[in-house]
């Protein structure tokens, strides 16, 4: 069957003339500041999402951005998916499907996404986005476009920023910096950044916390007088690798069609019968490609969102008010799920109101203004049709990680134990599917403090708390089973740390780091 091609559009209603899938990689934001759409959803039948199961899951990939209409040829997909979906990942199944509960009919399932380079989820789309980067400027020139060269800017409180270097390493047009709070980061994360090699990286250290950070970068990308000089004193343009990249949502619809492919292969589904979905959420990224999976006909009941403390998502869900006023950022053991603001919500903001870039637009304006703003009944019943949503506070979630353990002998990471209690509260008659998103050892502080049962923050008994976060991760390996730490995080302490500067947080001393690394 031919393939048309899918032109995007934006959630603003700013866009003219609809964007290919190679413009909207490149510019990763529209203009006017609202998010890349598909201007409609592909369909797959229920023998086309069965057939995958005979394909490596490169293939998998391949198949389902044909689908999407992406403008490269089938062969280009398949040499381009080979390399993503290789050899850096620690199985060949890339994700696969565990049943810790030995009654596979009856158990709850767990897609563990964590399997690539960083031991993250993140890894799922920051490998494919890169390559389709760098593509998409080889076309863009190809077609007369301007040589320009790339420089992503990413500032980061932990997972994003490693996973972004680890997928731009060497990849040609591009070069990474990537700025992360010198007091804000695990002790494993800031050395898997600091050693990152490849000849196009560059890390900084920057004193204040996240927001400081992330507020600066932002201010950077606003300065076009900035941008002028880069591109014509470096000829590069600045661009983000962040998840309102369409280039990071589709590699994530993927791994949705296919864990339904794979779930039914090993009778945890019967072949058309609906699954529910649990994701631990916190920019509202991997959720929302659920919901996309589910539009293209994948059978999912439903997708629940799985809050930690930060719970504005699972409080808009339930009673259609995003509000942000009077909340306060709370700290948690699953970091990586401590975000207010959620930009990938718009999206389905959009999808929702039937492409209504109007109210969108106005509801986005509130947030900015008032803080919050409240979608009408009707949007709120379309929304809770598809969405469930619960949370978990942090020493319920310390103590989800005992539980699953003693219970299953199944080591989970804090963000994943988010996920499993608000899915054991939401399981009805369906399948459930938990979708597991880092390997225990990233967060192995809190992953002891679950097993020994201490509080959330307390301090680590005197003989550990002297140890590196390597030689913690061994530890807590000991107590539980012996259980694998991935290399990647094991070996961290033997790298050569390349990057040790320090930069004070404001827009200048950000700006003058970039032309001296360029
Ligand atoms: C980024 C991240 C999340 C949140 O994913 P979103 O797509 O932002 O909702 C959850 N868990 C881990 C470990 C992450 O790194």
């Amino acid at each position: 069957m031919a393939q048309s091609e899918i032109r995007y559009i934006d959630t603003r209603g700013k866009v003219v003339e609809p964007q290919r899938f190679s413009d909207v990689v490149i510019k990763g934001l529209a203009p006017g500041g609202g998010l890349f759409v598909p201007a409609e959803i592909p369909h797959l039948t229920m023998d086309e999402i069965l057939g995958l199961a005979k394909l490596p899951y490169a293939r998998r990939a391949s198949f389902v951005y044909q689908r999407f209409g992406v403008d490269f040829t089938p062969e280009k997909l398949d040499a381009l998916f080979d390399r993503i979906y290789g050899k850096q990942f620690d199985t060949p199944e890339i994700c696969p499907i565990i049943c810790p509960i030995s009654d596979v009919a009856d158990g709850m399932h767990v897609l563990e996404l964590w399997h690539g380079p960083t031991s993250a989820f993140k890894d799922m789309a920051l490998q494919a986005l890169p390559v389709f980067f760098s593509a998409s400027v080889e076309k863009q020139r190809a077609e007369g476009g301007p040589d320009t060269h790339y420089l992503i800017a990413v500032a980061t409180s932990g997972d994003t920023g490693k996973a972004a270097l680890q997928g731009f390493a060497d990849v040609d047009h591009t070069s990474i910096v990537v700025y992360y709070p010198r007091d804000g980061v695990s002790d494993i994360q800031r050395k898997q950044m600091v050693t990152q090699e490849g000849k196009n990286v560059c890390v900084y250290a920057v004193e204040g916390n996240f927001d400081d950070c992330q507020t600066s970068v932002k201010r950077m990308f606003a300065d076009a007088d900035f941008a002028k000089k880069l591109l014509a004193d470096h000829n590069t343009a600045l661009s983000s690798a962040n998840s309102i990249n369409w280039g990071r949502l589709l590699p994530q619809v993927v791994y949705y069609v296919s864990a339904y492919t794979m779930m039914a292969e090993r009778g945890a589904v019967k072949a058309g019968d609906p699954i529910d979905i649990t994701v631990p959420t916190g920019n509202f990224g991997n959720i929302m490609a659920a919901w996309y999976a589910k539009q293209m006909g994948v059978p999912i009941a439903r997708t629940v969102c799985a809050s930690n403390d930060n719970k504005v998502l699972t409080d808009f869900i339930n009673s259609g008010i995003y509000t942000i006023r009077e909340r306060e950022f709370l700290k948690t053991p699953s970091p990586s799920m401590d975000i207010l603001v959620s930009s990938n919500l718009e999206r389905l903001l959009f999808e929702v109101t039937g492409h209504d870039g109007e109210t969108v637009r106005a509801w986005e304006a509130a947030l900015d203004s008032a803080r919050e703003y409240q979608v009408d009944a009707e949007t709120l019943a379309k929304i809770q049709q598809d969405f469930g949503a619960g949370y978990v506070p942090s020493d319920e979630c310390l103590a989800t990680i005992r539980e699953v353990y003693e219970t299953y002998g199944y080591l989970i990471d804090p963000h994943t134990a988010v996920a499993w209690k608000v899915a054991e509260q939401a399981k009805g008659g369906n399948p459930m599917l938990v979708v597991s998103t880092a390997n225990w050892a990233k967060f192995g502080a809190n992953v002891y403090r679950g097993l020994e049962g201490l509080e959330p923050g307390a301090a680590l008994p005197e003989e550990l708390s002297k140890l590196t976060d390597v030689e913690l991760n061994r530890q807590v390996s000991k107590i539980a089973g012996d259980a694998p730490i991935p290399a990647g995080l094991d070996e961290l302490d033997q790298k050569e740390v390349r990057f040790t500067e320090a930069i004070s947080g404001d827009v200048e001393a950000i700006e003058s780091s970039v032309v001296r690394f360029l």
